[in-house]
């Protein structure tokens, strides 16, 4: 038996064989593969698999012509040209004849490009990644790659991975994984966030974790203390088998008082909604007790797409997720990508600092043909629910007078169409020291603690080196709260990120003057319990 302590990630408990997912592009080539009479036959296969992925790439170029930016399908239109570069330099040919077959010659060639671009400097560098891509892709077809990936991890295993992305975590919870070790990981980043939510267990580290665990070998995995257990002896297993039936018990459905509105000692009615990704189950979060829904994230609507959703896809995907709402109000954010999100159909150039660079409404603003269907879809679902529009990552009053112009236009084209409220996120520091000339321009905030402690504190949330400055609960992010509620007076205002779930910070924010928090749902039943022994007073 081994014990491993990372970084706890996730809380809960989890156990099951591991299953691990290694980058198909740093499998080691077997030296003897294959023999001399073979080489022509691999030749074959690789010119098939690299024709393959040219008409992959020239499809989705042409598919992003058409319906969303020309300058962009330039961008799979070079990374063709970057594949027939490779093909026609020998380099794989020449690895052919170390007869370590078509997989091994393959992945040879990719990775050492990709070592020669990483360590250039400058924006040459980004084209480590793009080789890389490639280089998975080829490999796809060759077939070379095996059952070993993310969508095929069996129920009950735990996950080895050395990167987690956000659109990994959905259908991990789906497929009913037992828990993940992952090689690195922030606390804040989006995909920890998602965890969280759909309570799966994770562990970060230690670094190189995923080296030193083997296939199947068994794994405990204790997501609230950070550890993991190699191959248990029976008592240790017994003893956290119970723990883990424990942990899968307390996911029930509350019944009762979670039902019930929440109202603290002095008569204030504090509204408490849940947090949801486009793919999750709202008739949970009803049952969990949530008042509505306070943030809708519709990511997931758009992440491994090769275009994005129509008009029509968005309003039927929408309508289904939110029927069960019943007359309760949802509040779905406009698509928020770019940083720690990117979309596979905007291959944008990488900056130098994404979290610093072009995302959520900045995004939005350079590709209104992105925004329009969004808002026509959200105005249709608004004539038969009570729907509200919101805005991610505004910093300039400049960034929401031209949201609300697309807006207003967008809705003239729908006569008699009843108006949704539109409402700013505030999560930048310049948003909430400037709350008052955003407010001019909607009809109710939120406040998205996540990015806001990650601006304030000058911490990556999905960067494992500086966790320890991110804190969304230190004094400076609070007392940014309290300006966004003391400058837009008689404004609705939320708090949608995490530190609206967080129990210890509850009397804080009730004190400052916040009446609505959104949370992850099964945190919902705790807190209206905890708001029932409070008082609202400031
Ligand atoms: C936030 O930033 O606090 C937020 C709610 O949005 P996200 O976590 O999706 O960036
Ligand atoms: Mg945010």
């Amino acid at each position: 038996m081994t014990i491993f302590t990372g970084v706890a990630i996730s809380p809960g408990v989890g156990m099951g064989p591991a299953w691990l997912v290694v980058d198909p592009l740093e499998l080691a080539a077997d030296p003897a593969a294959i023999t001399r009479d073979q080489i022509a036959g691999e030749w074959t296969r690789i010119l098939a698999s690299f024709e393959q992925t040219r008409r992959e790439l020239e499809d989705s170029a042409r598919r992003i012509e058409e319906q969303l930016d020309a300058p962009l399908a330039g961008i799979f239109r070079a990374h063709g040209m970057m594949l027939d570069g490779i093909l026609s330099s020998g380099d794989i040919e020449t690895e052919l004849e170390a007869l370590i077959g078509a997989e091994g010659a393959v992945r040879r060639v990719f990775r050492r490009l990709q070592a020669r671009f990483r360590a250039l400097r400058g924006p040459t560098q980004q084209r480590a990644d793009d080789v890389a891509d490639l280089g998975r892709r080829v490999l796809r077809h060759l077939g070379g790659v095996d059952g070993s990936s993310v969508e095929h991890v069996p129920a009950g295993h735990v996950l080895v991975i050395e990167r987690l992305l956000p659109s990994d975590v959905v259908p991990l919870s789906r497929r009913g994984v037992a828990a993940i070790v992952v090689g690195a990981l922030a606390s804040g980043a989006h995909a920890a966030l998602l965890a969280r939510e759909k309570r799966i267990p994770v562990v970060a580290g230690p670094p190189g974790i995923v080296h030193r665990l083997r296939s199947l070998e068994e794994l405990l995995v204790d997501g609230s203390r950070g550890t993991i257990v190699v191959s248990p002896d029976a008592e240790t297993r017994r003893v956290f088998q119970a723990r883990v039936e424990a942990f899968n018990q307390a996911a029930v459905r509350c019944r009762g008082a979670c039902l019930e509105p929440a109202i603290t000692l002095d008569g204030q009615r504090i509204t408490v909604e849940a947090n949801l990704g486009a793919h999750d189950d709202v008739e949970l979060a009803i049952d969990n007790g949530a008042d509505g829904v306070g943030l809708l994230r519709i990511e997931q609507l758009y992440l491994a797409r090769t275009l994005p959703p129509s008009e029509d896809e968005l309003f039927e995907e929408l309508r289904a997720l939110t029927a069960p709402l019943r007359g309760r109000s949802v509040t779905v954010r406009l698509l928020d990508v770019g940083g720690d999100k990117p979309v596979s159909f905007l291959p944008l150039p990488v900056e130098p600092n994404p979290s610093l660079g072009r995302r959520g409404v900045r995004l939005l603003l350079e590709y209104p043909q992105l925004v329009r269907p969004q808002l026509a879809a959200l105005f249709r679902l608004a004539q038969e629910l009570d729907v509200r529009i919101l805005v991610p990552m505004v910093t300039l009053e400049e960034d929401i007078r031209a949201m609300r112009v697309l807006f207003d236009a967008t809705l003239e084209t729908l006569p008699g169409a009843r108006r949704p409220p539109f409402g700013a996120m505030i999560e930048t520091p310049a948003a909430a020291l400037s709350v008052a000339t955003i407010a001019r321009h909607v009809d109710f905030l939120s406040v998205g603690t996540n990015d806001l402690a990650q601006y304030t504190l000058a911490a990556g949330r999905d960067d494992p080196a500086v966790s320890h400055y991110y804190d969304d609960t230190h004094a400076a992010v609070m007392r940014l709260l309290g300006i966004v509620i003391s400058d837009a007076p008689g404004m609705p205002i939320a708090v949608c990120g995490e530190l609206a779930g967080r129990e210890e910070r509850m009397p804080e924010l009730l004190r400052l003057g916040f009446r609505s928090l959104s949370m992850a749902p099964g945190l919902i039943p705790g807190a209206k319990e905890l708001i029932r022994g409070m008082t609202s007073v400031r």
